[in-house]
């Protein structure tokens, strides 16, 4: 069987203790490969390591780092089959969309911050015959990143491509979950020529291999990608060491449908927006609101094509949906519709496993579900499921959408239909998102900032928001 080995300091090691975790195959449900149950000792090592090679990493030209960093984009391209074949096995998501989606975008991560740092520029204040400021970046030293299974090769690379660019050097874990795509690039980078100790990963759980990276004093900056739980748990351990901290956490977003919008447009991408990767993409619209005066066909439209919706093995070329990450995580989306009935909804497409056949009857297959009659106040409303269930809700004034968009604790992402453009501005500007789709949904320009307000996070990512939070700036003010 597999055993996937933790990168540090340029080589692929075996975690100290030598004890391995199973790594699961959702659409068989089956174990597949190993993990290392990594420790505070192997996290030692790659920190060790990473400051071992940061004053030469940080010495490099933007010029050289960027040549690194592209090589190893350029050959994520080059194996963009393998790698979206990894991903697609490990995390039960469509190969297809692991093709056109996750690895695509891992390679852009790599060449976009490869870029951007060729780019940057800083400001400048003149203050005449006073002198003058501007602003110096450096960056932090080692720090610390951390993602989870959704999105596994693309939100991991989404952390460590600005660290590197600006020139830090990284101790990351990425889930336990999804591991081999992590491991697949570490094969990378020791191809592409990144000098040893810039890029350390380190595998194993969030409490046995994530605590020691989160609490160990030298890791100065904490990127995170996860939870709300597991985010308030970090900001607890790093606030006292005073660590820079980027939490990118939960959701629970409103996709919000007027009667004017373009009906046909909203419907089928409201049907995306609620089930690409199996409804486990933290932008994921969970709660539809609809204009009561169109409520009923929009409901007919949706749910018809929510049934038309294939679940099937990941491989399976007309699968629109494929297997949730795992046995736990499927029993906790189950029991979340179970909630729901017991709330008081009706479930009017799914509801259920979707049981497959042959070699594929013991994966986690759930069907698209789609719930009316539910308080928007009420928990399935309220808590975030992350798995391919949504609810519909009708409204009839804008003041009462909005009441009822911004009633939860989150505040990640908005999607609004309408053709008013007024409206949609006043709504935009109204919810309590940090990411407001008009008319569209998942449309992305690397350069724009990413994050949520409430408990779904601190910081932006994105473009030089990212690279930014991975430097320490000081002003300097300088007098003739
Ligand atoms: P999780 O919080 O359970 O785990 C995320 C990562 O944190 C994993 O690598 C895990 O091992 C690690 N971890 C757990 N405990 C830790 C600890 N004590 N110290 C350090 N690291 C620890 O989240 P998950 O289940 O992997 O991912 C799903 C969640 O991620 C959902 O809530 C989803 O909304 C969120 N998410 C948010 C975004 C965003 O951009 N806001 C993107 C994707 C996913």
């Amino acid at each position: 069987m597999k055993k996937i080995q933790n990168y540090v300091d340029g080589r692929l090691l075996e975690p100290a203790g030598g004890k391995y975790l199973d790594n699961y195959d959702p659409s068989r449900g089956k174990v597949y490969s190993l993990i290392p149950d990594s420790s505070s000792e192997d996290v030692q090592l790659a920190v060790d390591a990473a400051k071992k090679a940061f004053p030469g990493w940080s010495a490099k030209t933007a010029k050289e780092r960027s040549e690194i960093m592209n090589r190893v984009s350029g050959l994520i391209h080059e194996n963009l089959g393998r790698l979206a074949e990894a991903e697609s096995l490990d995390n039960g998501k469509p190969l297809k969309l692991a093709k056109t989606v996750d690895i695509p975008r891992a390679r852009d991560n790599f060449s976009f911050f490869a870029t951007a740092i060729l780019h940057d520029e800083d400001p400048f204040y003149n203050m005449g015959e006073s002198g003058f400021n501007y602003t110096l970046r450096k960056p932090i030293g080692v720090v610390g990143c951390i993602s989870p299974w959704n999105l596994p090769l693309y939100l991991f690379t989404w952390k460590i491509a600005p660290a590197l660019a600006a020139g830090n050097c990284v101790v990351a874990k990425p889930s336990e979950v999804t591991p081999m795509t992590a491991y697949l690039l570490s094969e990378l980078c020791m191809e592409a020529g990144m000098p040893p100790g810039v890029l350390n990963i380190v595998h194993g759980t969030g409490p046995g291999a994530g605590q020691p990276i989160i609490e160990h004093p030298e890791v100065k900056a904490i990127s995170f990608t996860g939870g709300t739980k597991t985010g308030e748990h970090i900001a607890r351990t790093a606030a006292p060491m005073f660590k820079k901290l980027s939490l990118e956490l939960g959701g629970k977003n409103p996709n919000i449908i007027f009667a004017d919008c373009d009906f046909d447009k909203a419907v089928k991408t409201s049907v995306l927006s609620s089930f690409a990767n199996q409804g486990q993409i933290c932008l994921c619209g969970s709660r539809i609101f609809i204009e009561r005066s169109i409520y009923e066909t929009f409901k007919k439209a949706f749910v018809e094509r929510v049934k038309a919706l294939k679940v099937g093995p990941p491989q399976g070329e007309d699968s629109k949906m494929g297997a949730v990450v795992s046995q736990a995580h499927m029993e906790k989306v189950l029991g979340y519709i179970e909630l729901a009935k017991e709330e008081g909804g009706s479930i009017l497409t799914g509801g259920r496993t979707a049981p497959q056949e042959g070699e594929f009857s013991g994966g986690y297959y759930i069907e698209p579900t789609v719930i009316e009659g539910l308080e928007y106040t009420c928990r399935t409303n309220q808590e975030e499921i992350f798995g391919p269930v949504v609810t519909l809700t009708p409204f009839d004034s804008e003041e009462e959408v909005l009441k009822m968009a911004n009633s939860t604790a989150y505040g990640l992402a908005a999607t609004i239909w309408t053709h008013n453009l007024n409206r949609a501005h006043r709504v935009a500007a109204g919810v309590d998102s940090g990411i407001i789709w008009i008319n569209c949904w998942l449309v992305r320009d690397l350069r724009t900032l990413f994050g949520g307000m409430k408990a779904s996070g601190v910081g932006r990512e994105g473009g030089y928001e990212a690279l930014h939070f991975f430097t320490e700036p000081k002003n300097v003010c300088l007098q003739f």
